[in-house]
This record gives structure tokens, sequence and C-alpha cells, in this order.
């Protein structure tokens, strides 16, 4: 990964926000532009340098880490937030537009920055402005992914017949997050999700103390976190013979599934690809039993921009990494959904998710 050259590409976008600096105050967009992992810092992009400020907690790590990067930046420690103010207030001095993340930063914030912090300076609203950048991810972060996911992959392969031995939707959990410790995962990527049977009609269920038993379908979405990137896969496994309605489920979900695969690539509107898993499942009567969007980004957050729903703008590009998860609902029979993490490229895209979709234990 070439953090150090982000910054400059992040400036190259100051003009058309019409600013001349950026405070960044979103940590994940800090950990993207310097490698910085901690939990509390301020970036000011200014035009000539970056001016990295932190509290006493954090001294070593981010000289060790910003190194680590490659990125130089004028390191400043601040042990007090009136510190904080002093030191930024005195970089930002001779700016005229200075840009905050209106998605991050409060109102109260807003208005301490405002009257206490950058007096000199008007304020100008910015979004997105790292978010599009982190949007393209480069082979370092394709890798990371990768890793990520083949890590849940085997972790998935180790614990499945667990589905057939009486263990609760829990335990699962417990041991698919065991098991991508074990294999060198930072943690889980986000909450593991084990919806059994009911529980699957919910497509966010929290893992709860019901006990797995035969004649159901298991929901399972997880991922593995490697270096601060994350993996997203869901498969639907049966426990025993599918009846009828849940093989059509399956079936169908499958069909829509890799039909939205196959319609990834380079230049196609989000919006088509959700349309092309939906139209699929409205085929088959189901249109109201799909309860949420096809897919996401995935990168340093679990859910990043491009969205692909039926308010999705915009086109998947080269270099996105995407999820594709269309899913039916019903109450009375549980849930079916199945997802892929793919990289999107010119001809198509890259499935980095590879964990077997049959549903047999
Ligand atoms: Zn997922
Ligand atoms: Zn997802």
């Amino acid at each position: 990964m070439d953090v150090a050259a982000r910054a400059d590409r992040l400036r190259s976008g100051f003009d058309a926000a019409e600013c001349d600096a950026l405070l960044v105050t979103n940590l994940t967009n800090i950990r993207y532009l310097t490698g910085f992992t901690g939990s509390a810092a301020l970036l000011l992009v200014a035009p000539d340098g970056l001016v990295f400020v932190t509290d006493g907690r954090y001294r070593d790590q981010a000289a060790d880490e910003l190194a680590a990067a490659g990125v130089e930046a004028d390191i400043r420690i601040g042990r007090t937030t009136e510190a904080q103010r002093e030191l930024l207030a005195k970089a930002a001095g001779g700016l005229a537009r200075l840009a905050l993340e209106a998605e991050d930063v409060s109102w109260a914030q807003q208005r301490r920055f405002d009257a206490e912090w950058f007096e000199a300076a008007e304020l100008v609203a910015s979004t997105g402005l790292v978010e599009d950048l982190r949007e393209l991810k480069d082979a370092g972060e394709v890798a990371r992914i990768e890793a990520a996911c083949a890590i849940a992959d085997e972790a998935l392969a180790a614990v499945r017949h667990r589905l057939g031995e009486g263990a609760t939707e829990a335990e699962v959990a417990l041991e698919l997050e065991w098991e991508m410790r074990r294999r060198g995962a930072d943690g889980p990527s986000f909450e593991t999700i084990v919806a059994s049977g009911p529980n699957g009609a919910q497509p966010h269920h929290r893992a709860g103390e019901r006990r797995i038993g035969e004649g159901d379908l298991v929901v399972i979405d997880f991922g593995a976190l490697v270096d601060g990137y994350h993996s997203d896969m869901t498969r639907t496994l049966a426990v025993g013979a599918l009846d009828g309605t849940q093989q059509r489920m399956f079936d169908v979900v499958r069909e829509s599934q890799a039909a939205g695969v196959a319609a990834v690539r380079a230049g196609v509107e989000a919006e088509a690809v959700h349309e092309v898993c939906r139209s699929v499942i409205r085929e088959a009567g189901w249109d109201e039993a799909f309860l949420h969007g096809t897919g996401h980004g995935v990168g340093l957050d679990i859910h990043e921009p491009p969205r692909i729903s039926t308010t999705a703008t915009g086109s998947l590009a080269d270099g996105h990494v995407v999820t594709v998860e269309p899913g039916v609902y019903l109450s009375a029979h549980g849930g079916v959904r199945i997802e892929d993490t793919v990289v999107v490229t010119a001809e198509g895209c890259r499935p980095l998710t590879l964990a077997p979709k049959e549903p047999a234990l």
C-alpha cells in the first residue's frame, strides 16, 4: 500500500471542494491517510504538509506507525484539548478556507471549531473527500481483504459440521470467531450473524441461545478483520433435507446471486446490478420478501461506498470491492441469503469469498 501518496490525491480534490485544506476527524480516514490505528487524533491536510495531533497516550505509537507507513507529518502531542486547540489554530493560521468532514463533525464540535479553534478561517462543509479515494482499492488493500476472506472460508469449513450436532447459534458464532483468530484474524469484522430456523427471517438476527435442529435453514453472515480490512460473506446451510419451499427459496436466491455476480463489471451502474438480482426474486413472487439492498463496498469499514441498491447512483469501477448478497426472508420458513465479496475488474469481477454454496453440512 502506498499510504504516503494518498494525501496528494486528496489535495487534488480541494479546488472542486472550494477549500485550501481539510481537517480530518474521522479516525478511519486518518488511518487511511497515515497508517495510525489509535483511538484519538486529528489530521490537518494543509497545502504543503500534514499536521498530525494526538494525545500523550499515542506519542510513540503515532511516530512508529506513521514511519512504518512512510508518511511524513509534523507530529504534535497535545496533552489536553486546549493544547490541541492551540497547536491546530497555529497550524491553520494562514488558511482562508478550511474544510471539515460534515458527516463526522457534531453540531457542538462545529460550533467550537468555528468560535474557538479556527476563528481566522472560513469553515467549509465537505462530504466524502477521503471516502471517495477509499472506494478504489490498491493491490495492497485487495491483498488484505483477500487474506481476510480466505480466513473466513477456512473457519466456515472447520465449523459447519457443528450445525448438525445440536450446537446453539451463539456457540457456532463463537467457534467461527475462534477459528478466525486462530488463523491470524485480528477479530471478527462485525458481530457474527447465525440465524437458524424462524430467526432467519430477520436479516440481521443476533446469534442467540436457540439450538439448531433438523429441518433448519441457517443463515451465517460473518467476516474476518486483517490489518484493518474486513471480509464479508454469507452462506445458508441446511440441517437435514430441505422441504419444498426451502428448496425453492434456496434455488431462487442462488440464481439471483449468481446473476448479480455475473452482472458486476467496471462501468455497470450499481443500481442495474441490484435490479438483476431483484428481477429473479420478483419473478419467483418474492419481491416483498427481499428486505434489503443487494450490496455495499467493503474495506476499512464493513459497510462503505459504493452501495448497490435501488437508490444507488453511479457506476462500479475497476478496483472497487463490493458484496453481492440478495436474500429472501419468509416469516413462516426462515431466510436464505448468499453473499460474496468480489473485486470489480474491467472484464467482470473476481470473487474473494470462495466457500462452497451447497447447503449440505
Ligand atoms: Zn455480510
Ligand atoms: Zn454485507
